[in-house]
């Protein structure tokens, strides 16, 4: 190997360790023989996650639920009366509620419903055949100690904490483990009611928030009651409560899209109010480049808000969890959990994954919104910064769009939010036209405001839009987990490459930078070559820290068969 090829290899090295952090991350991709496993099927987790008849033949269009909290004792009790339509003639459906809570009684139109109970399934047996089309009640009253969190948001339940001032403060966060731990619900991201109120009584001095607008409030001696109503549709982990003693701050968000004000009503501690105050005003900064981005606010009639919340953060629809300290973490331009958790708003809560399965499209979209945020202040270049950033926790252990039908969320891998945000990063670069890549994600927030909807429906868009086909794109990067490989090595001033880890309809291109000129080039599974010899104008050798390595050249050499 002459001085030119070193100094080529130590070139193409950087434009492609660029990616991987050659700014300061020093990173190595993660691409592991064996894949990563999904957890073990259990008859709880597939009565939750699977799609049978007792479940596809009703659509919830109303959830009342009546709720009573009683913080000392950690318990809760209550009625939530589910009001559907028949999709097909049924006798018998499921309805959720986890095993822990107590069911005291199942009704429909004041007659008491028979019920089989199986894990945190309810089967529950109509008096007669309700007819598809026909609309239909059935009231659940239950309580009991719902689950307390593990580690909330992620290994979710009810947060039992309390302030500083020693009132309670509670919270619950089931994204993973789903409404039913807590409330009797159709509980798959597949149904969404259309409406929905809340109604939560709690001790006289402590106030209840929940999703929505506060619709009216009663008082007994002892006991204050809290109704919210959602006038949207709301998928059933989004569906929140907040207790404490807590203290409104009112604002209002002019929207930059529309004529339209949204009211913003944040509930935070009392000590935190002045802090918080100020501190929220950023929140308007993020919905305005939303707006922009993706459409309209989509809750503008139930406003919006952060409430403060004895964990982290959760996207909680037009009720965002915020636990992050009052604190401006990336460079002390923006709080990341005010920036992500807004970002659900469009992404999760608006267009929804139909399965957990598809969740890259709530957490990788939230993920590249902040990406997008960052370049929106800071310039392309911190863009990239951040993206690299993002990288660095990507495991490849599992395909993003994780298995169907089984309800795995694990916060222990969590390349939904890193993988997913590279793979939105890698279609605009390959893409590699700016205009046509952000109409296409605003034009599938838009078409898919208020659904649920699979990865595909994104494939589709983006096909359609393109007028090319992207299969190959999303079938490496969403349904496989191994990263792909660009394998390279010269001779005689030529250089070898192919992908590797790749199916052969793999066409990623490649840009390699040589000396001051950029080249294309277009690997795939077969050995190519391309002389470089006239590519450089002026030689220089920088980069001993990138240099390949002869050992692993030859290795590859031999590899490629060029040693005949
Ligand atoms: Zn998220």
């Amino acid at each position: 190997m002459n001085n030119f090829n070193k100094a080529l290899l130590a070139i193409l090295l950087l434009i492609i360790l660029s990616s991987c952090g050659a700014l300061g991350v020093h990173f190595n991709v993660h691409n592991p023989k064996k894949a990563g496993t999904y957890p073990k099927e259990t008859k709880q987790n597939k009565l939750l996650a699977e799609t049978t008849r007792y479940r596809t033949c009703f659509d919830v269009f109303h959830n009342d639920i009546n709720i009573e909290i009683v913080p000392k004792q950690k318990f809760i009790s209550g009625k939530v009366i589910i009001s559907a339509k028949a999709l097909s003639n049924f006798d018998t459906l499921q309805i959720d509620l986890y095993k822990n809570m107590i069911v005291k009684n199942i009704e429909s139109a004041g007659q008491k419903l028979n019920y089989t109970r199986e894990e945190g399934a309810l089967f529950i047996k109509m008096p007669a055949t309700i007819k598809a089309g026909e609309t239909f009640s059935i009231a659940v009253s239950y309580e009991g100690k719902p689950i307390a969190a593990k580690r909330p948001p992620w290994d979710g339940g009810f947060v039992w904490k309390k302030d500083k001032n020693g009132n309670p403060w509670i919270g619950v966060a089931c994204e993973s483990e789903g409404s039913s731990l807590w409330w009797p619900s159709k509980d798959h991201m597949n149904d969404e009611a259309d409406s929905t109120d809340i109604t939560i009584t709690v001790p006289k001095k402590l106030v209840a928030v929940s999703n929505g607008v506060l619709k009216d409030t009663s008082s007994t001696a002892d006991k204050k009651t809290f109704h919210w109503h959602i006038s949207y549709p709301i998928n059933n982990y989004n569906v929140t409560l907040y207790v404490g003693d807590f203290e409104l701050i009112h604002d209002s968000y002019a929207s930059t899209v529309s004529w339209k004000t949204t009211h913003l009503n944040h509930y935070v501690l009392p000590y935190n109010y002045e802090k918080a105050k100020l501190h929220f005003q950023q929140v308007k900064k993020h919905m305005a480049f939303y707006e922009k981005m993706f459409g309209a606010y989509p809750w503008q009639r139930d406003g919006f808000k952060l409430v403060e919340s004895p964990y982290a953060g959760m996207e909680h629809q037009s009720a965002i969890a915020y636990g992050n300290g009052y604190k401006n973490d990336y460079q002390n331009l923006f709080d990341y959990i005010i920036l992500h958790e807004t970002a659900h708003e469009w992404w999760g809560n608006s267009v929804t994954a139909a399965d957990l399965s598809d969740a890259w499209i709530h957490e990788g979209f939230a993920s590249y919104c902040e990406a997008l945020f960052v370049e929106s202040i800071s310039g392309y270049q911190e863009y990239l910064n951040y993206m690299y950033w993002q990288r660095v926790g990507i495991l490849n252990k599992r395909p993003v769009v994780r298995q169907r039908e089984i309800r795995y969320f694990d916060y222990h891998d969590g390349d939904i939010y890193g993988k997913g945000s590279w793979i939105l990063h890698t279609l605009r670069t390959t893409m590699s036209n700016d205009s046509l890549f952000f109409d296409i994600l605003k034009t599938f927030r838009i078409e898919n405001n208020q659904k649920q909807i699979f990865s595909e429906t994104f494939i589709d868009l983006v096909n359609t839009k393109t007028g090319k086909d992207y299969n190959w794109f999303f079938k490496q990067y969403l349904y496989q987990r191994e990263a792909p490989f660009l394998e390279f090595c010269w001779k005689n001033d030529k250089l070898y490459f192919r992908w590797k880890n790749t199916n052969e309809d793999f066409v990623l291109p490649i840009k390699i930078k040589v000396s001051d000129k950029t080249i294309t080039l277009y690997p795939t599974t077969k050995l190519q070559a391309i002389d470089l010899s006239n590519a450089y104008s002026n030689f220089y050798d920088n980069s001993n820290e990138l240099y390949f390595g002869t050992e692993k050249n030859k290795k590859l050499e031999a590899e490629f068969n060029l040693n005949k």
